[in-house]
């Protein structure tokens, strides 16, 4: 299907070097649109949505945001640590907004299972139900999001 001149611009966006030097697609040649209603399809098969996610992600991130101390262990299941970087990073589907660098790193004590994500991750995942392209360095793929978080 061809793109929309809106689309075309958000796909612009997610290629590397525009709003993030290793861009949000990864190896994936698929539409933006496509790797949406994939995951999409995945969520309801595991039973979840992009909110339970979004609002899983985020209690973790303010917890760990605010310890102030390293690493911490949450709920006593899950041990979270927030490395903090400078600077800002924008939606790239054209919110208007910044959100905060850093990389927050989650083991869940009970599977082993770990996963990384950042603030702009939570902010995609909730309004775009994007979790990023196959082979993204941030791409989350929403099974081990189910098994370590939840
Ligand atoms: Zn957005």
């Amino acid at each position: 299907m061809k793109e929309t001149p809106k689309e075309k611009k958000i796909h612009q966006n997610l290629m590397p070097g525009q709003l993030s030097i290793d861009g949000f697609l990864g190896a994936d040649k698929r539409q933006y649109t496509d790797i949406i209603s994939a995951d999409q399809a995945e969520l309801d098969k595991l039973d979840l949505t992009a909110k339970m996610i979004a609002d899983r992600l985020e209690y973790f991130t303010e917890a760990a945001f605010e310890s102030y101390a390293g690493s911490i262990v949450i709920d006593e299941k899950y041990e979270v640590d927030y490395d903090s970087f400078r600077g800002k990073l924008i939606c790239p589907f054209g919110h208007s907004g910044v959100y905060r660098k850093g990389l927050i790193t989650l083991k869940n004590l009970e599977n082993s299972i770990e996963i990384c994500w950042t603030p702009l991750n939570i902010h995609l995942i909730r309004e775009h139900c994007f979790f990023e392209g196959k082979g993204s360095i941030h791409r989350l793929e929403p099974a081990s999001l189910g098994k370590a978080i939840f």
